[in-house]
């Protein structure tokens, strides 16, 4: 009778909890720097879900480090009670194939609640780079063999993905400058203490369009139309034949939260990815807004696997690995 009692109050407050979700802010963890591609998505993203849920307040966490691993493990170990969610892109699944061990597992630790967006990667180069398009690139590239920096945000990054593609089309070897996100990235190679970098277009467009960097190419299949980046040559029709590199992001909470929480958050993402202001802003910086069934939790999960699966063939003949 006890026992049934105790089932009966758990069961009851789990009730309450989901009846009133959300009755605090909730915070959103992204696990790269402030002023990048990623927070930039999340903060655009928390203005839109704000009133689908309630009008709660959702404050953006930056827990950078370590190619986004360290923001990731900080949501894995979260309470599972909707309040703490994580914001990340297709490292989710580099990391298992980059990362010899790593504290959680993307795959288990983590509910699935909808997949944002998809966004192109661009090639830029420092301003001061004597190359002013692809092909004069790949010369100046062959021309300085073992003297260029290439940035990135780290092992399990998507500008560490795209470079490690590069460098193994081009068959160079350049060294990689690691920061906690590409928004300092940036910042150094508009100053030219590193040369190239890859990066979401929701970080370059603006620098693109005001010539603080060079741009060289996009990594999509086809050309975009986004003003800023339509002149802009694909890297495959450039040579490197195959090459695509699609950065996408999703929407996670900790194992655990309650379904009716999860279902309460994937309704109120469904209405922010409907939101022209959202949608707005996210085209003008080349994004493209997820409207497939990858923002159904199940799709999103499945999509998540077979990301996995493709990548991790790819780093692992790159050999490219992290303890
Ligand atoms: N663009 C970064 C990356 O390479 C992440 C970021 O700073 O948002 O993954």
């Amino acid at each position: 009778m006890k026992k049934l009692l105790v089932l009966v109050a758990a069961v009851s407050a789990a009730f309450a909890h989901a009846q009133s979700f959300p009755s605090k802010p909730i915070s959103i963890v992204v696990p790269f720097a402030a002023g990048g591609p990623t927070d930039r998505v999340a903060r655009d993203l928390a203005e839109a879900i704000r009133k689908p849920l309630g009008g709660v307040s959702v404050i953006i966490d930056n827990v950078a480090g370590a190619g986004s691993s360290i923001g990731t493990n900080k949501v894995a170990k979260a309470a599972p009670d909707g309040y703490t969610l994580l914001l990340n892109h297709i490292g989710m699944s580099t990391m298992p194939a980059l990362y010899r061990t790593l504290p959680f597992k993307v795959e288990s630790d983590f509910e699935y609640l909808g997949l944002v967006n998809d966004v192109p990667m661009t090639l830029i180069g420092r301003p001061t780079l004597p190359a002013k398009n692809y092909k004069e690139l790949v010369t100046w590239i062959g021309q300085n063999k073992g003297k260029i920096n290439l940035g990135n945000a780290g092992l399990g990054a998507a500008s560490h993905l795209c470079g490690l593609m590069f460098q193994s089309a081009l068959q160079t070897d350049m060294t990689t400058v690691p920061y906690k996100g590409t928004a300092p990235a940036m910042t150094d190679l508009m100053g030219g203490q590193i040369d190239l970098m890859c990066d979401q277009t929701t970080n370059t467009s603006q620098q693109i369009e005001g010539k603080k960097v060079i741009a060289y190419a996009v990594t999509s299949a086809k050309p975009l139309t986004t003003p800023a980046l339509k002149d802009l040559p694909t890297l495959q029709a450039s040579g490197l034949k195959d090459f695509e590199v699609s950065i996408w992001h999703g929407l996670y909470a900790p194992k655990g939260t309650p379904a009716d929480v999860t279902a309460k958050i994937n309704a109120a993402l469904k209405v922010a990815l409907k939101d022209p202001d959202f949608i707005k802003k996210q085209e003008a910086l080349g994004a493209v807004v997820a409207n497939d069934k990858r923002i159904e939790p199940a799709e999103h999960k499945k999509f998540v696997a077979a990301e996995i699966a493709k990548w991790g063939p790819v780093i692992k003949a790159a050999g490219v690995y992290a303890d």
